[in-house]
This record gives C-alpha cells, structure tokens and sequence, in this order.
C-alpha cells in the first residue's frame, strides 16, 4: 500500500481519531496506537466493538466468485456510468474518493483509473480487501466496519461511493468535504429477476431508492438518478458464480434449481443515484 496525501487515516480506537501516519511496521498515531501493515498492503483497522456486523463480510469463496464475474467483464456497465456521473461533477485529478463497502476493489479502482483520482477502499471482509490490495496497489485499503466509524479525517473526500452496500448518513456526511457528493448503486426492482424466478420461484419487486434518500437525508440531497440496465448471457460457471456472489450461504435448493440450466440471459438493473451534501 502506498500512502497517500490526499487520503488522511484517523486512528479508530474509541475517543482518539489522531491522524494516522506511516511507520516502518504499519500506521501509529501520537497517543501511541499502532496497526500493522499486512503483507499485501492494506491496513486492519477494525475495533474489537466493531467488528459485530448486522450483515457479515462476504465470504472468500463469495469474493473469489464475484473476482471472476468482473474479470469476464459483467460490472463494466454500472463502472462507465459511474465514472461519468463523477465526471460531470468535476471531480477529477486532486480529488479523493471513498468506496464505502468496496469488497475486492473493482469500482473503487475503475473509478480512480478513469477519473485520475485518489482513492480508499473500505470493507468489513479482509478476504475482499486481501485481493483488493494486491490487485490495486496504488490506491489505500482498509478493513473496518463502515456501517460504525469510517476512519478518515472530517470533510477529506470529495465522494463517497456506495456500490449495493450500506449508507452511513453521520458519517458519509462528516468525511465527506462541503458540496461533496454521495454516489449510491442500488438494485432495481427487476435487478437479477429471471435468476430470482427461477431460484426463489419469485421476482421481489422492492423499490431501494425511496429508502436510500430517506436515509440521507437532511445531509444530503438528491441530484440524479440513472438506471443502468445490462443483459448478460450467462453460461453455466458464470451462473455458478453469480449465485455465490449474489446469495449468501447458497444452498441446495438454489442449486437444484438450477440443474440442467446451461445458458441463461440475466437482467443486472441498477439504480445509480447521486446527491449532494448539505451545509448544516
Ligand atoms: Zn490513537
């Protein structure tokens, strides 16, 4: 992991949140709290109180899964649209961003390579920010719970992304600089429908965008919404994947639903939503 001066680490012990600098064995800050630098260049910053979740972390074999979906090319869609939505706000070179729940990187590093900016990936499964951190060596890794305390210094960012994970409005808007901006992908209703027909012999029709602005809100506002609708054509060992990236603890059941099913066309929708930061 290479340091960066745009990206400003604070310590994540409780009440401290002294800026954190590098060290020959990792990070420490002046109280005298150290971290280690893991061997494939992230930092574990996660507080023993932190590091219950309401949604565990993925797991390595859901990780690994969802690794060789991107690397057949099935999250470039939702990645130009989102380095152009940013785009369009100039956030550019000079700029740091945050991908808050990165998991093994791919947004958050498409994102910086696209845009020229700094960046820092934060995830609560070190096996995701493991492969991220060796993949994305110039951008910073951490593992922590961003659903608790996002360890970054007030107003340093100047956006954060929230890639189908959990929003954090306190703290997305504590770290995020005035006039920043929160950048949200969420599934659409008909996100994955054939795949949920077949799987769960249902399509949930749950509408997430009403939910995300409500929980932004007042510190943040909506700017824009794109729905980004891809058709992927998947054949078995992509199927196989997208079940153990998608469903956590697959089962039997899903399994045998799909047995015999060699090829299937599948619906990715997402809506990508971007809003503003409020001056409170
Ligand atoms: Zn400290």
């Amino acid at each position: 992991m290479k340091m960066n001066e745009r990206i400003h680490l604070i310590c994540p012990v409780r009440a401290c949140g002294s800026p954190l600098s590098l060290v020959f064995y990792g990070m420490r800050c002046p109280s005298g709290h150290t971290f280690d630098l893991a061997r494939s260049g992230y930092v574990n910053l996660l507080q023993p109180q932190d590091s219950k979740s309401r949604e565990p972390g993925d797991s390595r074999e859901a990780v690994a899964a969802r690794r060789r979906m991107i690397d057949r090319g099935f999250a470039k869609g939702l990645a130009s649209v989102i380095a152009a939505t940013l785009g369009a706000q100039a956030i550019g070179a000079g700029c740091a961003i945050l991908d808050a729940g990165c998991g093994e990187g791919f947004h958050l590093a498409d994102a910086c390579a696209q845009l020229g900016t700094d960046g820092c990936g934060i995830d609560i499964s070190t096996p995701a920010i493991e492969i991220a951190a060796k993949r994305h060596r110039k951008l910073v890794w951490i593992v922590a719970n961003a659903d608790r305390a996002i360890p970054l210094a007030n107003g340093s960012i100047d956006a954060v992304l929230s890639i189908t994970a959990r929003t954090n409005r306190d703290e997305f808007a504590r770290i995020v600089k005035p006039g920043g901006f929160a950048l949200v992908a969420v599934a659409a209703p008909d996100d994955l429908a054939e795949l949920r027909h077949l799987v769960l012999g249902e399509s949930l029709e749950r509408d997430r965008v009403a939910r995300v602005v409500e929980g932004l809100a007042p510190r943040f506002a909506l700017v824009s919404r794109e729905r980004c609708v891809e058709t992927l054509e998947l054949d078995r060992a992509s199927l196989d994947d997208l079940l153990a990236a998608t469903y956590r603890g697959q089962r039997n059941s899903q399994r045998e639903a799909l047995e015999g099913v060699e090829r299937m066309t599948v619906t990715s929708s997402r809506e990508l939503l971007l809003l503003r930061r409020i001056e409170s």
